[in-house]
């Protein structure tokens, strides 16, 4: 039978790949530390007889016998990934660094979800995997964004001195139900408001902008890449290019819940970056994926999730 480890596997995206993933019937590892999952995503976990939750932390290397790493750990909303700096820059290198020592014992292919953060606050418009990007390396998201970009390098090193077959993703805003109901990213925070009727936060003018991709768009696309031959490494962009302004955002969610909430504009984070929207073409050329789901369905499933965990 075959063994796959996601790491990060109680996570938003974690726990939906682990699910599909596990309806192959191989053996999945969720290891996961606990740090930013929702409770409730290891109930749904647990329920599954082919997975096995770990109680991990991958900054310590851990030994396991598998075919596939898919490396997902780390917070992903500013919010988490920026409460303790220092151990969000040790889980992108250090503990990035044990995976690829573990994919190398196993020789075992390895998927990294890399981010769009790796190009800050992009000049290039739409961003374009070949863009090198704008990154503040001493801000409050360098965390983060340098972070990611130091595993991007481990990865692609590991790849040419040790051969190790790799697939890099850059993955763009995604969303869906699982989103822990305290993770402070965009999409969970406007719905969670606008279902309990509160003021719906708008950072700065609500001008700037994000492209958002719904989660099972996404999840496919991540096994569809990791089948790809051992030539297509990434990095590649995943996303879905259809841009929205915050602010457009925060009234379409109103109007999908119904809410009586109002937008409340709140100071600009630093370092927010003001447009995001990915080119795919590379990945539509080379993956044969392109996300099929449009913002109002996802949005209107994501709401449906949030409704059903809000007593
Ligand atoms: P998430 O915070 O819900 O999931 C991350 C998981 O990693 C959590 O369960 C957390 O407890 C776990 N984790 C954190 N540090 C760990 C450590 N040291 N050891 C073990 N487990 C650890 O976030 P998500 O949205 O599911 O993101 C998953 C991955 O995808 C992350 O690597 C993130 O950077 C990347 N990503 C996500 C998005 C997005 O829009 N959701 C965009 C770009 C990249
Ligand atoms: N944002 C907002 N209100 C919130 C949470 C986020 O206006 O309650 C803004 C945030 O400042 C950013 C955008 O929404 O401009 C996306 O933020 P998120 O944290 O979801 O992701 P990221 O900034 O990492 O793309």
């Amino acid at each position: 039978m075959k063994s796959i480890l996601v790491t990060g596997g109680a996570g938003f995206i974690g726990s939906h790949l682990s699910l599909a993933l596990a309806e192959t019937k191989a053996k999945i590892y969720c290891v996961d530390n606990f740090f930013s999952c929702a409770e409730k995503n290891k109930e749904y976990l647990s329920k599954v007889n082919n997975i096995e939750i770990i109680n991990h932390d991958i900054c310590n290397p851990i030994d396991l016998k598998v075919d596939e790493i898919y490396n997902l750990a780390c917070p992903a909303s500013p919010i988490h990934y920026q409460k303790d700096p220092v151990k969000t820059v040790q889980t992108n290198v250090v503990g990035t660094f044990n995976m690829l020592e573990l994919a190398k014992k196993n020789s075992a292919k390895i998927f990294q979800a890399s981010t769009s953060e790796v190009y800050g606050s992009p000049t290039v418009h739409p961003q374009t995997e070949d863009y090198w990007g704008n990154v503040n390396p001493v801000g409050v998201r360098s965390c983060y964004d340098e972070g990611k970009r130091c595993a991007e390098t481990l990865f692609f090193d590991y790849h040419r001195q040790f051969n190790l077959e790799i697939k890099v993703m850059r993955i763009f805003n995604t969303y869906g139900p699982y989103m822990s109901l305290n993770d402070g990213r965009v999409v969970s925070n406007f719905i969670i408001q606008a279902l309990k009727n509160e003021n719906i936060t708008i950072n700065g003018d609500g001008t700037q902008t994000r492209s958002f991709c719904y989660v099972d768009d996404l999840v496919s696309g991540i096994i569809k890449f990791m089948d790809t031959n051992n030539k297509v490494t990434g990095p590649l962009n995943f996303g879905n290019p259809h841009e929205v302004m915050i602010k457009d955002l925060a009234e379409f969610i109103i109007m999908l819940t119904g809410s009586k909430s109002k937008v409340q504009f709140q100071p600009m984070p630093q370092d927010d970056p003001e447009r995001r929207k990915p080119d795919i073409s590379k990945t539509k050329n080379l993956v044969n994926w392109t996300p099929t789901t449009e913002l109002k369905d996802g949005l209107l499933k994501t709401i449906d999730y949030f409704s059903s965990i809000i007593s």
